[in-house]
């Protein structure tokens, strides 16, 4: 006749999280603490020949004993589970002997003091019986509910080389999801990677040429697909009109002159051409404001400015892009820095240094002047033979637009 003795060792206990959960889900979150407390009592207590666990919940022992592929919230927990505990130790307690629910039915200090199945535990544990029920793959419906459903299948066929030559944009929306990423580098390199095989099938590259990293080409190719594949998607009927021009001319054309390079990149004509600028500042690539890829383009710029503001970040992306709503859409952006946001604000702006001399001292009038006139030039005002007080005596510039007026005035 064995006997046993019941103590109550240690318990655990959580509130509920505010944000809602299926009564299973917490069962199943209630399975994971107990997990959790058996593994630390487990070391702390070498000595334990063997572990019972119980839940009152058979859509719990359904997850943890079948090894299908749940939903993220039930697989992230069943795993911890089966990697704290072994699955064969869990069985199943009836609701009505489950001692864990005395206290949430509202029970009194002092009931809970005189009540036997808290201090003892179930009957069946006492003529140590182990109910542990059969769990095969019968469906559970509660439990089915939590299976993850395949994700579908497709095939993306993707184009040859000749229609590529009359298309010239391939879709990479199509083959990826470029909302999935949060930062512009590591979409790029996956990519790159992605064009390497496609070139492999196409055996347009030596396999023997393609060492394990990438190199800067495949990277460069790789925003330039992106930034030609952003623009067909947005700019359709622009990309039409130039490469076949018929029907009205779309306003954004004359707006911004845009033409394709060579390479099929829509690209603002601006006035600076002459400029000993790179092409890409002298005719930057038009984007729109509303693009995922856009804004992870904007937060590259703003980290390059090291977490600078609006204006630094906007003069740094049109070093390369012009994007529509440029500055709101880079405001947006900005605001949302997870650094900036963290560090409470972004860089202010430079306190201004101290005002000249002449500007603060107390002269008569025009012993200063100043000539509103281009850039930080300096000049003297020569007055030859004439000793009149109060003549100006120095001449100053200082850049600004309104230098006619200033001529006029004097
Ligand atoms: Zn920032």
């Amino acid at each position: 006749m064995i006997t046993l003795k019941f103590r109550l060792l240690c318990s655990k206990t959580r509130v509920t999280p505010t944000r809602k959960q299926t009564i299973p889900r917490l069962e199943l979150s209630g399975a994971l603490i107990l997990a959790r407390l058996v593994h630390s009592v487990s070391l702390s207590l070498p000595v334990l020949h063997g572990t019972y666990l119980w839940t009152d919940s058979m859509t719990v022992l359904y997850w943890i004993c079948n090894r299908k592929g749940w939903k993220q919230y039930v697989q992230h927990r069943v795993e911890e589970i089966r990697k704290l505990t072994n699955p064969s130790v869990w069985n199943h307690c009836p609701g009505t002997q489950n001692p864990t629910d005395l206290p949430s039915q509202g029970l009194s200090a002092k009931e809970l003091l005189k009540s036997r199945l808290w201090w003892d535990g179930p009957s069946f544990i006492a003529r140590a019986v182990i109910n542990t029920p059969e769990l095969g793959d019968d469906c559970n419906e509660e439990a089915e509910v939590e299976l993850l459903r395949n994700p579908a299948t497709f095939t993306q066929v993707l184009t040859s080389q000749d229609q590529t030559k009359e298309c010239p944009v391939a879709c990479m929306s199509n083959l990826m999801n470029s909302s999935h990423y949060s930062d512009i580098g590591k979409l790029l390199r996956v990519t790159a990677y992605v064009l390497r095989f496609i070139n492999r099938l196409r055996g347009t590259v030596d396999r023997t040429d393609c060492g394990s990293s990438l190199n800067g080409k495949e990277i460069t190719d790789a925003e330039a697909l992106w930034i030609r594949t952003i623009q067909k998607l947005s700019f359709d009927c622009e990309f039409c009109y130039l490469l076949k021009p018929l029907g009205p001319c779309p306003p954004l054309i004359d707006q911004f002159g845009l033409f394709l390079d060579d390479k099929q990149v829509l690209r603002c004509r601006g006035r600076i051409n002459l400029s000993q600028l790179p092409l890409s500042g002298k005719q930057p690539a038009l984007l729109p404001s509303n693009h995922p890829i856009v804004a992870l383009l904007i937060l590259k710029a703003h980290e390059s400015v090291k977490h600078n503001g609006v204006n630094q970040t906007l003069t740094f992306m049109r070093e390369r892009f012009w994007v529509l709503k440029g500055r709101q859409t880079t405001r947006k952006v900005v605001r949302s820095c997870v650094t900036c946001r963290r560090l409470g604000h972004s860089y202010g702006s430079v306190l201004p240094p101290d005002l000249p001399t002449e500007r603060v001292l107390e002269d008569p009038p025009f012993s200063h002047t100043g000539v509103d006139f281009a850039g930080p030039l300096y000049i003297n005002v020569v007055n030859e033979g004439q000793s009149n007080e109060g003549q100006s005596n120095e001449g100053q510039s200082n850049e600004g637009q309104s230098n006619e007026g200033q001529s006029d005035e004097r």
